[in-house]
């Protein structure tokens, strides 16, 4: 049943062992993602996503305003109480960090660009998985960036209407990094998912450090890894200086590895934050 947090963990690990998706059979078939999860949860009605929206900005969704477009379309009561947001951490491969930290101070490695292109679709298809394994319990669940419809980028200020990032910060699986990265116990290397459901499940907002930058210790590795001067002490992360860095690898990596994504992630590897916690 899925009655815990424990249920979402087994079920998302299992799917990385199993599913061809989380493969990367384009390079030697390795896992893409450690089946090695953290799974949090927060309450979907906490006061900390009325507070993401005064922060990111009034586009920013709460789970009810996104479940209540859900239902609309749907045409499924509108149930509002019980809403859970669950928010899960895939670590990525140690080999595809090593690689990354190895094989260019500029451009990233094919199996870095292979995570972002195969492994955010494997993600995908976890989001869909779970969606349908609740299902089966008579549990709605809905996920906004499977739905374009609703999921918006507003590429002018790099900020979308559902961040799974901030999720899992809501459900207390971390803190934020001077690089904008999550930091948590399987270290700032990973993607990161969510979805709402309509289940009260118990809350991990206890774990949720008052400090949004609670884990980050300020070594600046991070500042020193980024080939475009993104990060400093002093403004954090530039979101206008990183993107057009992150979308200039596109040819990069289209001649390279013959696929069509950008990718850096220079700054989440050989940092003191790329494996977990650091200690401070
Ligand atoms: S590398 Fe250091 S400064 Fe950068 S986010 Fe990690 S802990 Fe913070
Ligand atoms: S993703 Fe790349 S460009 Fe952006 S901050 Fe990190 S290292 Fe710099």
């Amino acid at each position: 049943m899925a009655e815990n947090k424990r249920w979402f963990i087994k079920k998302i690990n299992k799917f990385l062992e199993n599913d061809e998706s989380n493969k990367m059979s384009k390079v030697d078939g390795s896992f893409i993602f450690e089946p090695n999860v953290l799974v949090g949860i927060a309450d979907g009605n906490d006061p900390i996503y009325n507070k993401y929206k005064e922060i990111i900005g009034k586009f920013y969704l709460t789970p009810s305003e996104a479940y209540e477009w859900y239902c609309e379309k749907e045409n499924k009561e509108i149930r509002m109480k019980n809403l859970s947001i669950v928010a899960y951490i895939l670590p990525i491969n140690q080999k595809t960090k090593m690689e990354n930290l190895n094989y260019s101070k500029t451009m990233p490695s094919e199996r870095w660009a292979h995570t972002r292109l195969f492994g955010e679709q494997a993600n995908m298809n976890i989001l869909e998985y779970l969606i349908n394994e609740l299902k089966k319990y008579g549990i709605n669940a809905f996920a906004p960036t499977l739905d374009k419809r609703l999921f918006k980028i507003n590429r002018n200020i790099w900020a979308s209407n559902w961040s799974h990032r901030h999720n899992c910060f809501a459900a207390g699986l971390g803190s934020f990094g001077l690089s904008d990265g999550f930091i948590n116990a399987r270290g700032k290397a990973m993607r990161c998912g969510s979805l709402i459901i309509d289940l009260k499940l118990p809350s991990d907002a206890l774990n949720r450090p008052s400090d949004p930058y609670e884990y980050c210790i300020n070594c600046g590795d991070c500042i020193s890894r980024c080939p475009v001067n993104a990060i400093s002490f002093h403004n954090r992360h530039d979101k206008m200086i990183c993107a057009p860095h992150v979308t200039s690898t596109i040819p990069f990596i289209n001649q390279t590895y013959g696929i069509n994504i950008y990718a850096c992630g220079l700054c989440q590897v050989g940092v003191s934050c790329s494996n977990g916690i650091p200690k401070k």
